[in-house]
């Protein structure tokens, strides 16, 4: 499934840091699933999210009810039979088959179930486990030799049968044993529809032409949520086939993995839909939907239907991802010469859906904003999100669906891999997009600092995870990134075949990836190699100096890299449950140019036995080390080094790639948060920028400076910072125009410049972006803004205007019924300067009729990011303790949020006499209350460390015209 691919206003990606956890701002709007399970994952701010999404890493015993009555209630001292405290299915039982009908009742949103199992007993036993959680039996299970479970099969009386909760079993015991041999298991039941996101659940929206209300009826079942919907072997190895027949009112339609073979009207105002059968296959990736939605078809080389559903309203939008899911499909049968197995594949844009994709084998579901592309209401960002994300899910019909991972805790497999090719692949597809350079930005970048600090390993221990987050998404692709470079693209898509040909049908771990691609490689092997990239977490810092015994050489040292820097890199952290299996040390692939000849890639290992790397770097020349950002590590040098790439890059920025100086830009400053380099390394880097146009230095440059400006916001410096960022974004202004002409990457450099160029101050694109904006205010239908565009128009709009204008937009997040629309004017209304609008807003988010609830932290958040905003929104929460006392139960999460950018000693001592004033005892409060006030003091211990230098620097580079 997918979860990533960011979209993300620059703004947003001061990535907000606490307890080694980030979460960009947009996370919280578009991807609040994310950052929520990372969040209560230690145990931060909960309570806050869980009105937003329903977070369920096990199975709550408490919705699991059965009426038979032999049930014995489970005691403290154990399981009633011993094989229930194992978390793992014993392997006496395998599925093969699965029959099952379920009859929804769209009153009381509840379904019937009937499922038939066929099953392979290969070790004798009297006892057979499924899972089932919240499923409630309406007769005891019967057990046969005959599927049809009348007088001509022989019945195995069940001698008992229940629940146990813990780990979501049902049981069967039967009075005598069963031989080794093929049986039949009959289940009678019921299971809710669920209100939350995840299992099978409903959703409503309203309906454009008439809006009405609809409900719709959805499913989710990656991880464990089959067990929600039938009993089953709910484990990825235990793949079976399954045949569905599902009733539904016959005003609604609906879908499902296979084609459908038959419908029949039945008696009740009812409509029996009767499917094919599916290829072997996961319980994780069945999937059901009940709607009204209309299509669009195509057909790929082969001839596969391919369809994209939605809602009626948005019918009109879904080309484009019924484009990107043909040409991938088409793709992807190429590379690997498998034809894509199924007769159908089916896209539905799902109004209420937790993650951004969900690669059900034939039945892929979306949220809306992931597959429906509209040229003026969709962004840049969210049509390279809907690109990838739709080509990650394809890349899963081969990587997880035709060869899935053998448990969970090698989820990275299909997840990283997924990643990566989506890139690889769409970028095929979509070439001016830049897609492979997209990847450092909304992958290897993110998983650089969420590796460096709270992290696990790729392939962690069975008892952890699974893990859907940064690590398996962005650091697993990065890694198979690297792979696909080193060994080269011939050899990694070779091994790919070969291991998909192998597994087909079946399940594997990382061994035996990489023992393909060990066999298919000659002479080279992949697990010797790359296993610390895998099996320990964290990833090497690489540091290239001057040999001093050698004018013509250079030293690389490696270490593993920590945001903390007071950590010991080289030891286990005493509180994480990982160990390293290799001493934090790495096999790296070292690359890099030297300015002698910079258009020749050299090429190193630094094996991770070895205490350094000699390298040859000629006398009076600079070095730049991991060419294209490849390697998922970071790199440093001296000083000098880091000004004589400054100065090349001023002479001719040519001299390197986008990719290069990004990471130069990326990495300099994070080592100058660090304390590893003196800031005038990164801001050395930036001088160039008055002469570029391209979008990924600009964005990286941007993302960082927006950050220092962030920390001074508030001082007298701050004046300094604005007056040299605008200076070195002013040539860019005045190249890149505000008319929407180029590609889509030249279009992506123009918002990002605009964007940054405007909120400080730019006087040619305000007086633009204003223009377009008022235009569209008089006359939405004939003036409309290019979605590349709009975020910047929008956010002009409302900087520069009145409540007029504010509320213009706001009508436009009250009614729209299109979420990318929606989500845009959002993002802008955070941005007024005007103190009265502010709290005027602050008032709305507490106001259910006003601001949907399950955006009011959202809103905070964003607000703080606004530099008027910043010192409101903690005045909003001191003043309204009551409030949110009274919502959340604690106010401890509510002041992290609002006051955790303040930087001064008046707003520091104004918190901890909050702090004493409304004392709370709660489990997270003093931790929450220690990590606030630390976040303050860290804020204003930086601004007197680095506010004068700031200033100096910018004052002496400030030129005055
Ligand atoms: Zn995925």
């Amino acid at each position: 499934m997918s979860e990533k691919n960011h979209p993300s206003y620059h703004e947003n990606d001061h990535a907000e840091k606490q307890n080694g956890i980030y979460c960009s701002l947009v996370n919280l709007v578009t991807f609040i699933a994310v950052c929520v399970i990372l969040i209560v994952t230690v145990g931060l701010i909960t309570g806050l999210i869980s009105h937003r999404i329903i977070v369920k890493s096990t199975p709550i015993s408490s919705t699991v009810r059965h009426t038979t009555p032999t049930m014995i209630p489970t005691t403290l001292t154990g399981p009633k039979y011993s094989q229930l405290s194992n978390p793992r299915l014993p392997n006496t039982v395998r599925p093969l088959n699965y029959t099952f009908q379920l009859d929804f009742d769209m009153n009381q949103f509840k379904i019937n179930g009937i499922n038939v199992i066929e099953i392979n007993v290969t070790s004798t036993t009297n006892i057979i486990l499924v899972h089932a959680d919240g499923l409630t039996m309406l007769a005891a299970p019967q057990v046969a030799n005959h599927a049809n479970f009348n007088t001509n099969s022989t019945n195995f009386a069940v001698a008992d049968h229940g629940t146990y909760a813990k780990n979501s079993y049902y049981y069967v015991v039967l009075r005598e044993n069963l031989a080794i041999g093929v049986y039949y298991i009959k289940f009678n039941y019921v299971a809710a529809i669920s209100s939350g996101l995840f299992g099978l659940y409903k959703y409503q929206y309203t309906r454009a032409f008439d809006h009405e209300v609809i409900w719709g009826i959805a499913s989710q079942l990656e991880a464990s949520y089959a067990r929600q919907v039938l009993p089953c072997f709910d484990e990825p190895a235990l793949k079976a086939r399954f045949t569905a027949t599902i009733i539904i009112p016959n005003n609604y339609t609906t879908r499902w993995n296979m084609p459908l073979l038959k419908k029949e009207a039945m008696a009740n105002n009812k409509n029996r839909y009767q499917f094919g059968t599916t290829l072997v296959m996961s319980t994780y990736l069945l999937a059901f939907t009940v709607d009204n939605f209309d299509f669009v078809e195509g057909r790929t080389a082969r001839n596969t239907r391919i369809r994209v559903y939605a809602r009626e309203s948005v019918k009109n939008d879904t080309y484009f991802a019924l484009g990107v899911a043909t040409n991938m499909t088409e793709f992807f049968e190429n590379l690997l010469a498998i034809p894509y197995p199924l007769p159908k594949q089916d896209h539905v844009a799902i109004p209420a859906f937790s993650f951004t994709g969900m690669e059900n084998w034939g039945l892929c579901l979306y949220r809306e904003q992931f597959i429906i592309y509209n040229y003026y209401l969709t962004t840049l960002t969210f049509k390279r999100a809907i690109a990838t994300t739709i080509t990650n899910e394809i890349a899963h019909m081969w990587f997880g669906n035709l060869v899935t991972m053998t448990f969970w805790n090698h989820l990275w497999t299909k997840e990283g891999m997924a990643t990566f090719l989506s890139s690889y692949a769409a970028n095929t597809y979509l070439p001016s997009m830049k897609l492979m350079e997209f990847f450092t930005v909304d992958e290897l970048r993110n998983g650089l600092v969420v590796d460096s600090s709270a992290s696990h390993p790729l392939v962690p221990p069975a008892q952890y995870g699974p893990f859907f987050d940064v690590i398996t998404y962005s650091k697993g692709g990065s890694i198979f990134r690297m792979i696909h470079n080193y060994v080269g693209n011939d050899d990694f898509v070779a091994s790919l075949k070969h291991y998909l040909t192998k597994f087909s049908y079946k399940t594997a771990i990382t061994e035996q990836l990489f023992a393909v691609m060990t066999t298919t490689i000659n002479k080279f092997n992949v697990s010797n190699y790359f296993d610390c990239w895998v099996y320990q977490m964290g990833y090497p810092l690489v540091t290239v100096t001057r040999d001093s015994s050698n004018t013509n050489g250079g030293i690389v040292n490696q270490a593993r890299y920590l945001s903390n820097t007071n950590a010991n890199p080289s030891v286990d952290n005493p509180t994480s449950p990982y160990k390293s299996t290799c001493g934090y040390k790495w096999n790296i692939p070292i690359t890099y140019v030297t300015s002698n000849n910079p258009t020749t890639t050299m090429k190193a290992n630094f094996y991770k036995n070895t205490s350094n790397l000699q390298i040859s770097w000629p006398n009076n020349t600079w070095i730049k080390a991991n060419i294209d950002q490849i390697g998922f590590y970071r790199v440093n040098y001296d000083l000098s080094n880091w000004d004589a790439l400054a100065t090349a890059l001023q002479i001719d920025h040519s001299v390197l790639s986008n990719l290069d100086i990004a990471s130069l830009l990326d990495d300099a400053f994070q080592f100058a948060a660090n304390d590893m380099v003196d800031y005038m390394a990164p801001l050395n880097l930036t001088k160039y920028l008055s002469k570029e146009i391209d979008f990924l230095p600009w964005h990286m440059a941007n993302k960082h400076l927006d950050t220092i400006g962030g920390r001074l916001t508030g001082s007298s410096y701050y004046q300094d910072y604005i007056q040299y960022h605008l200076q070195i974004l002013k040539p860019a202004v005045d190249t890149l125009g505000v008319i929407d002409i180029g590609t889509d990457i030249e279009k992506e450099a123009r918002s990002e410049v605009l964007k940054s160029a405007c909120t400080l101050g730019n006087t040619a694109c305000i007086v633009n972006t204003s223009r377009m904006f008022y235009a569209y205010m008089q006359d939405p239908i004939r003036n409309k803004i290019p979605g590349s565009l709009r975020e910047v128009a929008f956010r002009t709009g409302i900087e520069y205007g009145s409540v007029q204008e504010w509320d213009f937009v706001y009508n436009i997040y009250r009614t729209t019924l299109i979420p990318t629309e929606r989500s845009s004017a959002f993002y802008a209304m955070s941005f007024p300067r005007d103190p009265y609008i502010i709290n005027r807003y602050l008032q709305f988010a507490t106001d259910p009729t006003k601001i949907d609830p399950s955006n009011t932290m959202t809103v905070f958040v964003f607000l703080t990011f606004n530099p008027v905003g910043r010192d409101l929104v903690w005045e909003y929460v001191r003043q309204n303790t009551g409030y949110f006392m009274n919502r959340f139960k604690s106010t401890r999460p509510i002041v992290n949020i609002a006051s955790r950018r303040l930087n001064s000693q008046f707003r520091l001592n104004q918190v901890k006499q909050f702090f004493k004033d409304h004392p709370e005892s709660g489990p997270n409060a003093a931790a929450s209350e220690a990590q606030t006030i630390a976040a303050i003091n860290a804020n204003i211990k930086y601004l007197n460390k680095y506010g004068k230098t700031f200033s100096t620097w910018f004052k002496q580079n400030i030129k005055m015209d």
